[in-house]
């Protein structure tokens, strides 16, 4: 079993050694995937990971824009339609100066398993640019949105691909991209998600990803007669997903005591309660500011320059930023502090080793593709309100949010179950492929 595992990814890295990210998640997958497909006979002789690692489609274009200064920048533009077997490509945009084509495919390969889990018809898909948000204007951010979605307009559609919002990807982005994407193509249609309320948005949009995580973290603990209710929860980022993970676990009556951007931690003993939330929300989405400027405002907490928050002990982490932010040795510090559950809100956080301490100790452990599809299922609730020209209530998406995640959890105990123990991981990975390969084995060799 370990040889033919290896043997897979020795060839998968001939043609993409140079992709670390793309890599690591191909990894991830095949470790369980592969025992599973070879204990089942309609999977043999199919070649179907090896179909699946290899996306469909990549697109990679010029973005030429003008700045305030009057002068040609350029960035380069990306979007990996991987799979398209459920449904159409679905997946977020990222704008954030570390975009790679291996980050994207890595992102996309996930979404795949992740859509699929949802129980929603979404194939999966990522894209975005090398493109730095920080500190530009709203002009520069307006035309360099209609820069990228003049070129990306000839490739997405509402039956095709369906883009979403990542890392510097809001509502505000998401607004310049669709106003550009309905001049372009004289249609107004619900080409992309995340879209603001009085133009096809969906209410808990927003919320969606945060409180999903939180809600999977809530299943979980709820499997072993534990729950959130009165935890102290570390919660790194400041953004979207990190700021609704907060909301909802305020709600719960758990105590949050810390946010991050890249800039540092903040650790707040007190606990950010939801008036304490509604500085960082204006401060983050508003005026775009800076996560230390927490401690001005409370000076009571305190900010650790570059530094992630791992080393504050809490009973739920929560990494709500970005890949491979959380490493061996922050696991074993989370451990010895008693930590219980981990919860990703963000994309493959958790470095390989990092995961393998948590599995080792037992730990709830629930790899971003389950826990944090709550956002794309409300992708695609907002695609279905789109289709019947229909919005539904703030309580309807909600209740079809939880629904969604319980589910999740339920698929990930009938395939993780290890003698009592539930690989989520293991879970996850399998009961999103089953989906995709049956529907890929169906539609023939294409
Ligand atoms: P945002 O841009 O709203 O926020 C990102 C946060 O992470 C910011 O606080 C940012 O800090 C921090 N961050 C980003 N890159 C780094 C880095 N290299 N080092 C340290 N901090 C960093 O993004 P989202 O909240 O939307 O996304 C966060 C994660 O959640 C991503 O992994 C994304 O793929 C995932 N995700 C998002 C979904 C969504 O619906 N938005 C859905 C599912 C997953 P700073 O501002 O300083 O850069």
């Amino acid at each position: 079993m370990k040889k033919d595992i290896e043997n897979f990814i020795a060839e998968i890295d001939k043609k993409n050694s140079h992709e670390p990210e793309f890599m690591q998640a191909v990894r991830e997958v095949s470790e369980t995937l592969i025992p599973y497909i070879i204990s089942k006979k309609i999977y043999h002789g199919k070649n179907i990971l090896m179909r699946m690692v290899e996306p469909e489609r990549v697109l990679m274009f010029r973005v030429a824009w003008v700045d305030d200064k009057g002068e040609i920048r350029v960035n380069r533009g990306y979007r990996v339609q991987m799979n398209s077997a459920i449904g159409p490509y679905k997946g977020g945009l990222r704008f954030h100066p570390s975009v790679t084509l291996s980050i994207l495919k890595f992102l996309a390969f996930e979404q795949v398993f992740k859509n699929s889990l949802t129980t929603l018809p979404m194939g999966g898909g990522k894209g975005g640019s090398d493109f730095d948000p920080k500190g530009k204007s709203d002009g520069e951010i307006m035309r360099f949105c209609q820069g990228f979605m003049t070129e990306l307009y000839r490739y997405i559609g509402p039956n095709t691909d369906i883009p979403a919002g990542d890392i510097g990807v809001g509502g505000r982005e998401i607004g310049y991209m669709f106003g550009q994407y309905k001049k372009l193509k004289k249609e107004f249609t619900g080409v992309l998600t995340g879209k603001g309320l009085s133009w096809g948005g969906s209410l808990i949009r927003p919320e969606a990803t945060g409180y999903g995580a939180v809600y999977f973290a809530e299943n979980m603990l709820n499997h072993v007669n534990n729950s959130i209710k009165g935890k102290t929860v570390v919660i790194s980022g400041s953004g979207n997903v990190a700021q609704y993970a907060a909301e909802k676990c305020i709600q719960l009556s758990a105590k949050v005591v810390s946010l991050s951007d890249s800039s540092g931690s903040i650790y707040d003993f007190d606990g950010i309660n939801q008036e304490k939330l509604n500085f960082v929300m204006d401060l983050k989405n508003n005026k775009r500011g800076r996560i230390y400027e927490y401690v001005k405002k409370y000076p009571k907490a305190k900010f650790f320059k570059s530094q992630t928050p791992w080393n504050f002990a809490c009973d739920i982490a929560m990494p709500c930023a970005t890949q491979n932010e959380l490493k061996l040795k922050d696991a074993e510090i989370l451990i010895k502090n008693g930590c219980i559950c981990i919860s990703e809100g963000a994309n493959m956080p958790c470095e390989p080793d990092a995961i393998a301490v948590f599995k080792n100790h037992k730990i709830l452990y629930a790899p971003g593709k389950a826990s944090n599809a709550g956002g794309v299922a409300v992708s695609g609730l907002e695609m279905a309100q789109n289709s019947l020209r229909y919005s539904w209530s703030r309580e309807e998406v909600d209740s079809k949010l939880k629904d969604i995640m319980k589910n999740i959890h339920e698929a990930c105990l009938t395939h993780g179950d290890e003698n009592g123990y539930v690989n989520y991981e293991k879970g996850a990975n399998i009961a999103g492929f089953i989906k995709v390969a049956d529907a890929m084995l169906a539609q023939g060799v294409v």
